[in-house]
This record gives structure tokens, sequence and C-alpha cells, in this order.
């Protein structure tokens, strides 16, 4: 048999074990019937692939399903103890981390503070030891780690892995993740803060059967996540969806970064210097002032908002980070300028939504569940 026959044979072997898996992770508990439907596979092939799943100890039994005809059917599951998949997420003052399972169920989560004064690797040393003692932690649900993903809400240079900076702290090409690939001998896979929040959105969050997306991160300044045909859009060098700095007003505020009226300087919490917790809460009480503010960034954030539905025409645009905590004091303004500034037919087919992610571990929740799905993901290839 030829080298390339062979060759095509390994890949489509894998392509149909990566298939079993992925409907197995997405449908547990399901039967090989229903695989078989799912999977477009014929049913020995299915035997063949859950057999050694078995042996991997990645699908156990699952009880059974009585069909109106014909005997019982034994159903499979995916073992959610499977492997460990940890998360690592760099902000410009702590790094937080956190373990879970193959289902993003986190198991343990911890939370590095730094000083910008401390050296760089130093910060990333401290990170890999309380990572190594999380680890430890969590042995008793698995001893397979299965890799780690890393966050940044910083820039990202894709083709070498490197941090390219973080301005507010004076990081720049710090190798982060060349330095965790020797501690820890996994995959690790390293993305933008927004572009891992967008990913968990895709798989944990409300945007599960949408092919088009918009994530947005707004906080302390606006970050971007794209999911374009199904599919995180980076750009060429990585570093699409830095929206924060789109011009909003040629004569507005003086921005950090040298120019003037970039969207984070008028559509997020920096022109307040407050939390959006904070605002709501003063909100809720009557403050004018804190509904005013409040309404000032609902508008700012539609008119940016409105040009990019133009350019991308998503289903859905994602809300997420510290604004989520606004609630309708941004949602209903923000709206109310897209309707004024978006083509009626377009805008009745477009959702804005607060991300459902962002509650449960507080504001990085959205991104600490993308970076360990960047993991996960890994099953699947
Ligand atoms: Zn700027």
């Amino acid at each position: 048999m030829s080298s390339k026959l062979v060759a095509n044979q390994a890949l489509m072997k894998q392509q149909n074990r990566a298939r079993v898996v992925y409907a197995l992770w997405k449908n547990s508990p399901i039967s090989r019937t229903g695989l078989a439907k799912f999977t477009g596979l014929n049913k020995a092939t299915i035997t063949n692939i859950i057999l050694s799943l078995q042996e991997e100890n990645m699908v156990v039994h699952k009880g059974s399903l009585q069909g109106s005809v014909g005997r019982a059917q034994k159903l499979l599951m995916f073992n959610e103890n499977y492997g460990l998949c940890a998360g690592i997420m760099i902000r410009a003052k702590n790094i937080n981390l956190a373990i879970s399972n193959v289902r993003a169920k986190i198991l343990w989560s911890s939370d590095v503070p730094f000083s910008a004064e401390e050296p760089p690797l130093d910060v990333v040393d401290r990170v890999a030891s309380t990572l190594e003692e999380g680890l430890a932690a969590c042995k008793q649900y698995s001893e397979n780690f299965l890799g780690i993903g890393v966050g940044t809400a910083s820039l990202l240079r894709h083709e070498d892995d490197m941090l390219y900076a973080i301005h507010s702290i004076d990081w720049h090409n710090v190798p982060v993740i060349q330095y965790l690939r020797q501690r820890f001998h996994v995959p690790i896979i390293a993305d933008t803060a927004s572009n891992c929040a967008a990913l968990g959105e895709k798989y944990f969050g409300i945007a599960e059967n949408v092919s088009d997306m918009l994530y947005l991160s707004v906080g302390y300044g606006i970050g971007g996540g794209l999911f374009l045909g199904g599919k995180l859009y980076r750009g060429k060098e990585g570093f699409a969806g830095d929206i924060g700095h789109m011009t909003l007003d040629p004569n507005g505020p003086q921005c950090p970064c040298g120019k003037r009226g970039c969207w984070e300087m008028m559509a997020s919490a920096i022109p307040t210097g407050k939390s959006f917790l904070e605002l709501r809460q003063a909100a809720d009480e009557g403050d004018g002032t804190a509904i005013a503010e409040l309404a000032k960034i609902g508008n700012n954030l539609g008119k940016g908002l409105a040009n990019l539905i133009n350019v991308l025409n998503p289903q859905l645009i994602v809300l997420g980070g510290d604004v989520v905590h606004a609630g309708k004091w941004v949602m209903t303004p923000c709206r109310s300028t897209l309707q004024e500034r978006v083509w009626p037919w377009v805008w009745e087919r477009t959702r804005v939504e607060y991300s459902g992610l962002s509650s449960e571990l507080g504001v990085s929740t959205p991104s600490i569940i993308g970076a360990i799905t960047k993991v996960i993901e890994l099953l699947f290839q």
C-alpha cells in the first residue's frame, strides 16, 4: 500500500474518532444508534471507536433506553472526569486561575495578584506554582492533565504566542507561554481574553447555535471577539477584535493610545471613573447623574455597534464584562440607538444580550471558561 494511502486512512480514522468524541460530549447520554445518526458513521465503525474510548476511560455506560420496539439500548456517557483542563487569565493587576473537568465545571480556582514593579517572569513563576498546587488538589477527580488555555487582556501576537504588550503595566514581549511550556509538558493554547470569552459563549453560553456573533467585553475599556461563519476570526496577526480604539469622535477625549475619541473612552466605565456596579446601585437609588452617565455609555455603545453591525451583520451581540451589572440602564439606551441607526430589516434580525456566564464566578467567567474551552476543543481534533 502506498504511504499516501496509509496516511489518508489514518487521517480518516482520526476524523471519525473526533466526530464520535464530539457527538458523545455534546449529546451524552446517547445510544450507539443515536451516535450513528449524529455522525453519519455506520454502527461497526462506532462500536470499534467506542471500544477504544472505553479503554481510555473517556466513555462510560449509563443505564439504558427502552425503545417502543426491540431490546433496550445501552446508553453511553462522556466521562466528565476524563481529564483536567486549566485556564489562566492574565489581567493588568491579577491573574485568574481555574481547573475544571471536561464539561468546564470549575473544580478549583485561585487568583494571583501582582504589582507593576514585579519582574514579569517572577509573576509567571508564582502562577505556575499556584497551578501545581491546584492540580494536586484536583487529583481526586483525575490525574489526566489535558492542557492549559491561556487568555490575556493584552495583545497577543499569534505567530510566536508572544504576549505583545500590556501598556498599563509596561509588560512588553513577555514569553509567558514559552515559560509555561517548559514547566508543564501538556498542550498550551493562548488567545486574547475576548476571543476566549467568545468561545466560552459559543460552547456554554447564549451563542450555542449561532454562527455569526460579536462578543464585546465592556468594563474599564472595550475588547471584542468575533465568531464569523462558525469560526473564531483573528485576522492576519491575531489582533482582530481590538475594537476599543475605533474612533467614535475625532474631537472626543484624549486616549492613552495617542488618538482622540476612541470608543472605549466614551462607551466604557473609563469616563466615569467608577465601576458599572457602583453606577448601577446609584441609578437604582434614583441618582440622576449616574442614570445620565449610564445612558450616555449605552448611546455611545449603540453608535459604535451600529457601525459594526453594518460591516459584519452578526446574528447576536453579547455584552460581557463588568457592564452586565448595568442592566437596563445601559441596555435600553443602547438598543434604542441601534434601532435609530441600523437598517430596520437588519435590526429586526439582530439580538443584543448580556452574557449569562458572567454572573457565575464573577466578571472573568466567560473568558476563563473560554480559556478552558480551548483545551476541551483539543478532544475533538
Ligand atoms: Zn485609544
